[in-house]
């Protein structure tokens, strides 16, 4: 092994391929970190469930069935996999091919890849995405935590903190590559509202404030729960509300830099939240609630507002107060603390203490 070039193989979520929107943050996540050290010179490679796409990384297709999504199921579900399960798949090739890498992350929240780490050779370092949601994983997880210390790494101090491991876990942040966003300086009357439309984002919430204040708001991201998207419909019929649909990065942002706040509205501790950063790079400040990841990225008063959970008129009393945010403070923390760069040095050095090299 040389100390300077690593191989290492990522091993993706198995929820979804990779650009199909399903696996949520974490497809932003893995090409962000494959390309930036892609560019740094260590050899990657990507494994994903076939039908995946991820521009400029090599990505090794894998047939089989999706995993269940751990945020649907009871936190004492039984571990279930389809009989053709894309994640053993992968696995199976992981190990199979083991000995040509360095390092295998994974980055799937799943009780197998944890329960495989003692089987395998390589080392095998775990980017856990979420926080706690499953008995089943934080027990096994807890275990490799022992057994592998430094090979658990998480997005924030709050998602750490929902597992009883949370003292042995890497905080590693998160990190956009902020030239794809573009500063606005001068909004227009508009909300925005980003992410996969599903219960434990809150939609509902945003959509209220929206009516309240009468201020538009525009949504994107993936259609995951159609029922609860049409229930939303329902309960606001006359919400000045605009559905968008799943963008790329580079639609997004451009929707996004027009508005005037990105309201993040999630029910559960959200381990980091991208699409806070993508905002922020963008110059729009950040309305949300004082829980979880997103209430460590926002500062209070100067990026955005944080305000008390699951209050709709904390939303829109801080939506009056948005003429005391400076854009520029924004983007300016997104480049400060959320660059691709930053992103890349911790997961190098994750990777390197791992290996014993650093
Ligand atoms: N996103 C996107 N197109 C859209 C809306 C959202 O690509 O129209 C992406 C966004 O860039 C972010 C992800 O969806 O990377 C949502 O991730 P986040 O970390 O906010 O939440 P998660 O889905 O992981 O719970």
């Amino acid at each position: 092994m040389t100390t300077d070039f690593l191989k290492i193989l990522f091993l993706s979520t198995s929820v979804g391929q990779l650009g199909s929107g399903l696996g949520g943050g974490v497809e932003l996540t893995v090409l962000n970190i494959a390309k930036e050290l892609h560019r740094r010179g260590h050899k990657i490679a990507v494994v994903a469930p076939v039908g995946s796409v991820l521009e400029s990384i090599p990505v090794i297709e894998i047939m089989g069935d999706l995993q269940v999504t751990a945020q649907t199921q009871d936190y004492n579900a039984a571990i279930v996999m389809p009989a053709d399960s894309v994640l053993a798949n992968m696995w199976e090739y992981a190990r199979k091919v083991q000995d040509e890498w360095d390092v295998i992350v994974n980055f799937a929240y799943d009780w197998l890849p944890f329960y495989l780490t003692p089987f395998l050779r390589t080392p095998i370092a775990h980017l856990i995405s979420m926080g706690s949601l499953s008995a089943s994983l934080d027990r096994i997880a807890g275990q490799v935590a022992v057994e592998f210390p430094g090979t658990i790494g998480v997005h924030t101090a709050s998602q750490a903190q929902t597992f009883a491991f949370a003292k042995e876990c890497q905080l590693l942040g998160s990190g956009i590559d902020l030239s794809l966003y573009e500063f606005c300086s001068q909004p227009e009357p508009k909300l925005a509202w980003l992410g996969r439309i599903a219960p434990e984002k809150g939609l509902e919430d945003a959509v209220a404030a929206a009516k309240i204040t009468g201020i538009p708001l525009k949504i994107m991201g993936k259609m995951q729960d159609e029922d609860y998207w049409q229930k939303i419909c329902a309960d606001w019929p006359d919400a000045p509300v605009e559905y968008l649909g799943f963008l790329t990065t580079s639609q997004m942002q451009e929707q996004v830099r027009q508005c005037r706040a990105l309201l993040m509205t999630p029910r559960w501790v959200e381990a980091f939240g991208n699409v806070a950063i993508e905002a922020l790079a963008c110059g729009v400040p950040v309305i949300t609630y004082e829980r979880g990841g997103p209430a460590e990225i926002v500062r209070d008063g100067l990026t955005g507002f944080l305000v008390e959970p699951d209050s709709v008129n904390g939303l829109v009393g801080a939506i009056a107060r948005l003429d005391q945010i400076d854009r520029s403070a924004c983007r300016r923390q997104a480049e400060v603390e959320y660059s691709v760069g930053g992103l890349g040095d911790r997961c190098e050095h994750w990777f390197k203490s791992i290996l014993k090299l650093s």
